[in-house]
């Protein structure tokens, strides 16, 4: 009896030698298994990476317009999800656009101030509000007094825009027109050939307080990107209209009623998927 015991304690070490050579062995033929496993799921999502990158750098504004409807329809999914948006083509005003933007501001009741006499009426009624001034937006220094007021959807907007922006940038976006009178736009027009109209159809949208222009100048072009991206998800929603100068610089925008007077929860779901557009902007 104590001898068996002795030769099976003897015998012991040996098991263990033998147990930790095949435990060796079967872990030699798994590893490589395991990590080619890791490799192939890698170089599958590089695939699957690179082939993301090929599509969005052959998108073309229609393509980023659709992004751009893929991300309000993506705010509650994680934006791990989302492309790094390295380019936002320009938000180039047209005829159809220019027409837009009238159609819209008469269908929704706006007046278009014939003369400082009744642009004094309204701002003093408060019937149009400040442009909000604030370390984040300033106001260009030539701009009157009278013609730094806007409807109230286009201050929100203005707020809205600017406090992102500096968010991001620690620098102010700068107003360098708000609302103007037909009279003023007549003179305009006089000295300035690019003007819009002062009446008609193609009139400048600015008459009935609901457009602002934001300078272009001294934005670096990662601050541009960044602003057509937070602008693009609001006008593919219909919330605004956004025709980016080149002779004047800036971004001519015309904000509607529905920026603000929409169901509680859509502006809420459209300024995310802006935020989540321009943060991908690199
Ligand atoms: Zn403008």
């Amino acid at each position: 009896m104590l001898k068996g015991l002795a030769a099976f304690f003897r015998g012991l070490p040996k098991m263990r030698t033998y147990r930790f050579f095949v435990f060796a062995m079967a872990l030699a033929l798994a590893l490589p298994a395991f990590s080619s496993t890791v490799r192939h799921s890698r170089l599958r999502h590089r695939r699957a990476h690179y082939a993301r990158t090929a599509t969005y750098r052959t998108r073309h504004r229609a393509g980023v317009r659709r992004a751009a409807l893929e991300t309000a329809e993506a705010t509650e999914q994680t934006n791990a999800s989302l492309e790094r948006v390295r380019f936002v083509p320009p938000l180039r005003g047209s005829l159809a656009s220019l027409l837009r933007q009238n159609e819209r501001d008469t269908a929704e009741g706006l007046v278009r101030f014939a003369n400082d006499a009744q642009l004094d009426e309204f701002e003093a009624e408060g019937r149009l509000v400040p442009v909000p001034a604030s370390l984040a937006l300033r106001v260009n220094a030539e701009l009157p007094m009278d013609r730094r007021y806007c409807q109230p959807w286009t201050a929100q907007f203005l707020a809205d825009l600017a406090r992102s922006h500096f968010a991001r940038f620690r620098r102010p976006l700068q107003v360098n027109s708000a609302v103007r009178t037909v009279a003023f736009q007549r003179s305009l027009e006089e000295i300035n050939g690019n003007a819009a109209a002062a009446t008609g159809d193609l009139a400048s949208p600015h008459e009935t307080g609901a457009a602002v222009d934001i300078g272009k100048k001294g934005m670096s072009f990662q601050e541009i990107a960044w602003m057509r991206a937070w602008l693009l998800p609001l006008e593919t929603a219909g919330k605004i209209d956004v025709e980016e100068e080149f002779y004047q610089a800036c971004f001519h925008i015309t904000v509607y009623r529905n920026y603000v007077h929409a169901p509680a929860a859509t502006p809420r779901r459209h300024a995310a998927a802006s935020t989540l557009l321009a943060a991908q902007v690199r």
